[in-house]
């Protein structure tokens, strides 16, 4: 199998889940061998990863406070780089995070598969939002002179089934000088290399891309995108949600089951990073 991101030969690192993990002999990059394509987005993103628990959400709509807060601690750090404008925020789910972009002065649209989602969104935020996946919605769905000043990625790069094409679609929605936020899991954190292959965030078939920061700038750098900023995001996370995810990968226990699910939690932010990228 190929690098998704250079199309150079990759080797076999090791296995997680029940999936093969490549890493490119190349450019270092690290993906799962899972089979991609729109039958990937419906298979795995159906209603069941946002209420189902897993490697997904126990209770994704329980979430909507913590995650318009995102949004608007998002919109925070964009605004040091860009007045508001018109912004597309790819993998949208129901929008919580758009609205709390929305909140901050930015209109704009989200990008969502799952039509449940798209749904509750529109019915429930007054948001817009698009059924499909960046990856063949680009080439579909948009206007030709649709563009953006902003474009998110908020926890989504990891997921593509195309990462190439994801990421020249966004390029090519963006304005000239236009922002893309990325945030993603850093493979390269801490915990990951203490972990080693046992890190939580191994969980294919949902999650088929693990980035370094250092690969990410690299791999963007052809699309005409330039770091101009980066960190670490706090992240709060409910309690059910921590608990779901530690039961995911730990199996149940009484421990985990004193967990209080209506509190918030500190999800491990050194796991993730987040990049904005200027278009030159
Ligand atoms: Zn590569």
């Amino acid at each position: 199998m190929n690098c998704p991101l250079c199309k150079s030969e990759a080797k076999n690192a090791f296995t997680a889940m029940g999936f093969q993990l490549l890493d490119c002999a190349s450019c270092g990059h690290r993906f799962a061998d899972v089979p991609a394509g729109e039958a990937h987005v419906a298979a795995t993103y159906g209603d069941e990863y946002f209420s189902g628990g897993g490697a997904g959400y126990p209770d994704y709509l329980s979430e909507a406070e913590l995650l318009r807060q995102r949004g608007l601690m998002y919109a925070k750090k964009v605004a040091k780089f860009a007045r508001t404008g018109r912004m597309l925020d790819v993998g949208a789910a129901a929008g919580f995070i758009l609205k709390g972009f929305e909140e901050a002065g930015w209109t704009g649209m989200g990008l969502e598969p799952n039509e449940a989602m798209c749904r509750y969104g529109r019915e429930q935020l007054g948001l817009t939002l698009r059924g499909g996946s960046l990856e063949n919605f680009a080439l579909k769905t948009f206007a030709a002179d649709e563009n953006f000043d902003l474009i998110s990625m908020i926890q989504v790069a990891a997921h593509f089934y195309d990462p190439r094409g994801a990421f020249a679609a966004a390029a090519k929605l963006l304005k000239r000088d236009g922002l893309l936020l990325v945030e993603t899991w850093d493979r390269d954190s801490f915990t990951a290399r203490v972990l080693g292959k046992n890190w939580h965030e191994y969980s294919p078939p949902s999650v088929l891309h693990w980035y370094s920061r250092q690969g990410l700038d690299n791999f963007l750098r052809q699309f005409g995108l330039a770091r101009v900023a980066g960190g670490r995001p706090a992240k709060w996370i409910s309690g059910a949600h921590a608990r779901s995810l530690l039961e995911y990968r730990l199996g149940r226990s009484f421990l985990l089951s004193l967990i209080p699910t209506k509190l918030s939690f500190p999800y491990p932010a050194e796991d993730l990073f987040w990049a904005l990228y200027r278009k030159r």
